[in-house]
C-alpha cells in the first residue's frame, strides 16, 4: 500500500515519495516538508478560505497517521494593498492591524480543532529572503527597474507555464493577471518589488526603497525554512495562475533547482450551489455561522468530508445532516460507554476494528479520499452498533472499539471535539437526577421544563433501557 497524490504539475496520480528518494520503512523518510499559502491578513476570513484550511490540516494529520513525520508551515501575508489600505483607514500601524487580524485568524484555527503547524512566517520578517532572491535573479539578468519597482522578465524563464498550461504566449496583451497597476515593459511580467507610494510602508533594500510584490513572499518564506526543494505546495485552485506559476518561475529561476516535488490544489467552495458574493448574501465567516447557531464541530465535518479535487456545496441542509451524522457517532460513544459487564474478548469485534483501519486507509491512499474513508468509517459504526444490540461486546471490546475511535479521529479532528464552551457535568447530571425524580413522581411538565432546559445549553437527554445518558448537540 502506497499513497497516492494527484500532482497538479503532472496532471498524474502519483505515489508519494517525501524526499524524492523510494524507503523501504515510511519512518525512514525525512520529514515531509509541506508549505500552505496562508492568509492576508486584512479582515474575517470567510468559509471558502476555510474549506482550504481544513484540508491543509487533514492533509499533515493524514500523513502522521500513516507514520511519517511532518514539518509543515503556513505563512501570513502581512504586507499587500488590502492590509495597507485597512492601516491606514483606521489610523494604525500596519503591524497593528495585522496583529489583530492574524489573532482572529489563530482563533478561528483553534474554534476549527485545526491543528497548529510547525511554522507561521509572516512576509514582512522574511525580506532578507526577498532580497536574496532578487540579487540571484539580478545576476542571472531576469529582471529590470522600472519606475523605481522590480519586474520579472517572464520571456526569459522558457519553463514558465508548466504549473497552469498558461503559457507567456497565451498572455494576452492587456489582460490584467495581477493586482498591481504598475508599469511594466510587457503585460505579462509581474512586480517582485513594488516602488513606494506615499503613506505607503516600506523597506530599504539594495536596489532602493519599497515593499514586496506577493508572489516573492511565498518564494521566500519558503527557501528560508527550508532552504531546498520541498515535498508539497497547498492552496485554493484560483492561486494556480498567476500566483505559484510565478512562485516556480522566481524560485527556480534564481537557484535553479526543482522548487516543490508536489503541487495539491483545493477547489472552490459554493454556498447552495453559488459562489460566494456580497452581493448574493450568500457570503458567511466562521463567525457569521457561529453567530447563527451552528457548531464548529458541525462545520468543520462538513468541510472537511468532500473530495478536496470536486467542488463542495456548502449548504445549511448540509449542516443539518453533517450534525445527524455527528449524534450517530455520538450515539455510538454513549452505548460504549454504558457497557459495564466484563466478558472475554470477542475477537469477532477486535477483527472489525482492524478491518475498518486497514480499510480506511486503502480508501484514503487513493488520492486522499477522505469521502470514500467517510463511507468505510459509518459501514464501521453501522456494524459496531449491531453487534451492540446482540450484546456481543463486553467491556474490553468497547475499550477496542474506543482506541479505534481515538486513532481514527487523529484524522478526523472531529470525533472527540474539544467543547468551546466548557459544560458543567455536575449540573447537568443533577439536573438529570431531578428529571427522573419528577418522572416518577409524574411531574411531566416539570421534567419536560429540565429536558428543554438542557437542549437550550446544548445537552441532549437520552432516555434508554440502561438509564438515562446526555450527549452534546453537535
Ligand atoms: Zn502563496
Amino acid at each position: 500500500m502506497a499513497l497516492k497524490i494527484f500532482n497538479t504539475l503532472t496532471r498524474r496520480l502519483e505515489t508519494f515519495i517525501p524526499g524524492g528518494v523510494p524507503k523501504e520503512r515510511i519512518e525512514d523518510y525525512p520529514p515531509v516538508t509541506i508549505y500552505s499559502c496562508g492568509p492576508t491578513v486584512y479582515s474575517y476570513a470567510h468559509i471558502g478560505n476555510f474549506r482550504t484550511f481544513v484540508f491543509n490540516d487533514f492533509l499533515r494529520r493524514y500523513l502522521k497517521f500513516r507514520g511519517f513525520k511532518v514539518n509543515h508551515a503556513m505563512n501570513i501575508t502581512d504586507v499587500d494593498d488590502k492590509t495597507i489600505a485597512g492601516a491606514l483607514k483606521e489610523g494604525i500601524t500596519l503591524r497593528e492591524y495585522t496583529d489583530k487580524y492574524t489573532h482572529i485568524f489563530f482563533q478561528d484555527l483553534k474554534t476549527l480543532n485545526i491543528e497548529p503547524v510547525e511554522h507561521n512566517p509572516r512576509a514582512t520578517e522574511s525580506i532578507d529572503a526577498m532580497i536574496d532572491i532578487i540579487a540571484h535573479l539580478d545576476k542571472k539578468g531576469l529582471i529590470y527597474k522600472k519606475d523605481g519597482s522590480i519586474y520579472f522578465s517572464i520571456a526569459k524563464f522558457h519553463r514558465y507555464g508548466r504549473l497552469s498550461n498558461v503559457t507567456s504566449m497565451d498572455m494576452k496583451a492587456g489582460a490584467r493577471y495581477d493586482a498591481d497597476e504598475y508599469s511594466k515593459e510587457d503585460v505579462r511580467d509581474f512586480a517582485l518589488w513594488k516602488a513606494p507610494k506615499d503613506n505607503e510602508p516600506y523597506w530599504d533594500t539594495p536596489f532602493g526603497k519599497g515593499r514586496p510584490g506577493w508572489h516573492i513572499e511565498c518564494s521566500a518564506m519558503v527557501r528560508k525554512i527550508f532552504g531546498t526543494t520541498i515535498d508539497i505546495h497547498t492552496g485554493g485552485v484560483d492561486l494556480i495562475f498567476p500566483h505559484h506559476e510565478n512562485e516556480i518561475a522566481q524560485s527556480e529561476a534564481a537557484y535553479d533547482e526543482p522548487f516543490v516535488r508536489y503541487w495539491i490544489h483545493v477547489e472552490h467552495l459554493l454556498v447552495e450551489g453559488s459562489k460566494m458574493s456580497k452581493s448574493l448574501g450568500n457570503f458567511f465567516t466562521l463567525r457569521d455561522l457561529l453567530d447563527k447557531g451552528y457548531s464548529p464541530r458541525t462545520i468543520r465535518y462538513l468541510l472537511l468530508t468532500a473530495h478536496y479535487r470536486k467542488q463542495l456545496n456548502f449548504t445549511f441542509d448540509g449542516l443539518n445532516q453533517a450534525a445527524q451524522a455527528l449524534l450517530r457517532i455520538d450515539n455510538l460513544i454513549a452505548r460504549l460507554n454504558d457497557i459495564k459487564h466484563d466478558a472475554p474478548v470477542n475477537n469477532q469485534v477486535a477483527d472489525r476494528c482492524t478491518a475498518f483501519v486497514t480499510a480506511f486507509t486503502e480508501t484514503v491512499d487513493d488520492d486522499l479520499n477522505i469521502a470514500g474513508g467517510i463511507g468505510v468509517f459509518f459501514d464501521f459504526v453501522h456494524d459496531i452498533n449491531t453487534m451492540i444490540d446482540a450484546g456481543a461486546l463486553g467491556r474490553p471490546d468497547a475499550a477496542i472499539v474506543m482506541d479505534t475511535l481515538e486513532k481514527i479521529d487523529t484524522v478526523f479532528g472531529f470525533i472527540f471535539f474539544p467543547e468551546v464552551t466548557p459544560i458543567n457535568k455536575e449540573e447537568i447530571e443533577a439536573l438529570i437526577e431531578e428529571r427522573n425524580k419528577a418522572r416518577k413522581e409524574k411531574n411531566f411538565a416539570r421534567a419536560d421544563e429540565i429536558r428543554k432546559l438542557l437542549l437550550d445549553k446544548g445537552i441532549i437527554i437520552q432516555d434508554t433501557r440502561e438509564g438515562t445518558r446526555w450527549i452534546v448537540k453537535s
